[in-house]
């Protein structure tokens, strides 16, 4: 399971930054993941419920942002969100497009500890 190994990293990540702050609890962890990063939500919710037991991060809630898709098209050189697909159709010019610009991130961007 993908989502396992995502929640393992997570949770070193955030291990590292409650240490380097001189802090011994995690209370919070927040994660941005696109909808095209391939993460189910619901599984790496209950991933990081079995990765987080007996660490200083047991209490910890996960939060994940989701990030809404953003499609680059070519001829129009310009960014679009889609309602629908892959594949995507630019709204502007009916182009396709695969051109995939914010979807695809899975970033830990922030860790709240006491
Ligand atoms: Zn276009």
């Amino acid at each position: 399971m993908h989502e396992l190994g995502i929640a393992q990293s997570a949770l070193e990540r955030a291990l590292e930054e409650m240490r380097k702050a001189g802090c011994s609890r995690v209370s919070r962890i927040v994660l941005r993941v696109g909808r095209f990063s391939g993460v189910d939500a619901e599984s790496l919710r209950f991933a990081f419920e079995a990765v987080r037991a007996e660490t200083p991060a047991a209490e910890a809630a996960l939060q994940i942002d989701e990030i809404p898709p953003t499609v680059h098209c070519a001829p129009c050189d310009a960014d679009f969100a889609p309602t629908s697909g892959p594949p995507f159709a630019c709204p502007r010019c009916r182009t396709w497009s695969g051109t995939i610009v914010h979807g695809r991130e899975l970033d830990l961007i922030r860790v709240e500890m006491t």
